[in-house]
């Protein structure tokens, strides 16, 4: 009724608003300190005048939650090595040789892994005073399509810093402690968390609080060769100043109002069994993109294990974020999203409580 309706207004935004402060305060928490990103350049820095010695043409790149924005206190570093020189080793036989380069001049633990899919060395150091958690880092090579997706996502970030960011961190850390962020264990890779919050903010959010940076008109005619990177676009809009004068979101709904949304959102209305969810092109159908689990097949079987989640990569069209989600990965996923949905929707007494029993 008329009155109950007006009595509870004020309390729901006093929750909105309480429930943001306490993300805004929660998540500042959990950043990096700048002493820790400090150590973690030296690192890179000592890293790549080792790399040197053995390609002298050689730069390392830091790439992923490091580079684009998204980074909590003590992520692992991922490091991209690029090499300008024509003649070059391949990536198996530079693994090889830089895991043992690593091995004798470093206080590393190091594991070259030569022939996986994508050669990398995984580093480790010890805990020490000024990484009280010691440091992970991976170190790949020509990895130029993941730099390109972490520039994409810090411009997403840099566009609307305070939601973006508090919301991205949050679900994180809250992915994290409720163990659904293990692709190897049959959940979601951090980065496709990221990809379904900027696809929530794009494309399902009405007004949309971040434009599309792939679908923006260019300033200045451009070449393909100036656009593709190995046969993929990977093209957006990256003038972040001019972005940041000329865009303006209608949307004016609080963090908490959106994480509430968000939950519900991937709880309840995200088709997962016919949907791809593309930062580039909204939502998509599975049959358009040849991803669809054919139920009757037997013969499909492999091709449904890998597309219960679907999430396009914003270049790599062809390629499915969510391909490690099992169905048992996907169940559990949708559960907590559902837990999520249910604790907040409750709107207890205190925020600060409802986030601690989130993430609990
Ligand atoms: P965390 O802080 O948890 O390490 P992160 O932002 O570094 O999070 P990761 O999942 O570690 O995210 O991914 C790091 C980077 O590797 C991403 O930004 C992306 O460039 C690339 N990447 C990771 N997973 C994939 C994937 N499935 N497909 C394509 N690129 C990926
Ligand atoms: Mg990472």
């Amino acid at each position: 009724s008329e009155h109950v309706s007006q009595r509870r207004l004020p309390s729901r935004h006093r929750f909105f608003a309480d429930l943001s402060q306490c993300l805004f305060d929660f998540v500042i928490e959990l950043l990096p300190t700048t002493e820790e990103m400090a150590v973690k350049e030296n690192v890179r820095k000592l890293l790549e005048r080792l790399i040197r010695t053995i390609e002298p043409e050689s730069r390392l790149l830091s790439f992923g939650s490091t580079a684009n924005g998204f980074s909590l206190r003590n992520s692992d570093m991922d490091l991209c090595c690029l090499i300008d020189s024509e003649e070059r080793l391949s990536a198996t036989d530079l693994v090889t040789m830089l895991g043992d380069l690593l091995e004798r001049e470093t206080k590393f633990h190091v594991k070259p892994l030569p022939h996986a899919r994508i050669p990398i060395v995984k580093l480790s150091l010890d805990p020490s005073p000024g990484l009280p958690l010691g440091i992970a880092c991976d170190i790949g090579f020509e990895n130029r399509l993941a730099l390109e997706n972490t520039r994409l996502l810090m411009c997403y970030a840099m566009i609307d810093p305070t939601r973006v960011r508090t919301l991205v961190l949050f679900l994180k850390v809250w992915s994290k402690r409720r163990k659904i962020n293990s692709p190897y264990k049959g959940t979601l890779s951090s980065y496709g968390y990221v990809l379904l919050v900027i696809y929530f903010l794009v494309h399902v959010k009405n007004p949309p609080i971040l434009p599309n940076l792939q679908q923006m008109p260019p300033l200045r005619p451009i070449s393909k060769e100036d656009t593709h990177l190995a046969g993929y676009n990977t093209w957006f809009f990256d003038d972040i100043e001019l972005l940041r004068t000329r865009w303006h979101s209608d949307n004016n709904e609080s963090v908490a109002e959106l994480l509430i949304d968000f939950f519900r959102y991937f709880a309840r209305d995200f088709s997962y069994n016919t949907g791809v969810a593309s930062i580039r092109a909204g939502l998509l159908k599975k049959t358009a993109k040849g991803w669809q689990n054919d139920l009757s097949s037997s013969r499909y079987n492999d091709s449904r294990e890998r597309n219960r989640l679907c999430i396009e990569d914003p270049f790599e069209l062809d390629f499915n974020v969510g391909r490690c989600v099992t169905k048992d990965g996907i169940y559990t996923i949708r559960g907590e999203f559902m837990r999520a949905s249910r604790i907040l929707a409750n709107r207890p007494e205190r925020a600060v409580v409802a986030l601690a029993e989130l993430c609990a």
